[in-house]
């Protein structure tokens, strides 16, 4: 059996095991901000999602995503962050589709 590592996050959302580069990273810099951060190396407590608006909507309305930062997100942030995690989904997708490892 070949074993391939691949490191595995939860999505706070859905609570789905996914490998980590299929799920966006949102991160809570040391300076207090909440964005979404598709580098995954800002430094910052980071919480993962499935790479869709679903998972995001999810999120929002459970406030998973305040649990997993440990800070309350306030509405307008989650706000900015679902117009950020639209913007960045196709982005998103296409580099998963392109990015073939095998
Ligand atoms: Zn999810």
């Amino acid at each position: 059996m070949k074993q391939r590592k691949v490191p595995l996050r939860k999505c706070v959302a859905c609570q789905e095991m996914m490998p980590k580069k299929q799920l966006i990273r949102v991160v809570r810099t040391p300076e207090g901000e909440v964005q979404i951060d598709l580098t995954g190396k800002k430094s910052g407590r980071g919480a993962y999602l499935c790479g869709s608006v679903n998972c995001f909507k999810l999120a929002q309305k459970t406030k998973a995503l305040d649990r997993a930062l440990k800070h309350p997100i306030a509405p307008e942030i989650y706000e900015q962050l679902a117009r950020d995690f639209v913007s960045v989904e196709d982005e998103f997708q296409s580099a998963m589709s392109t990015d073939d490892e095998q």
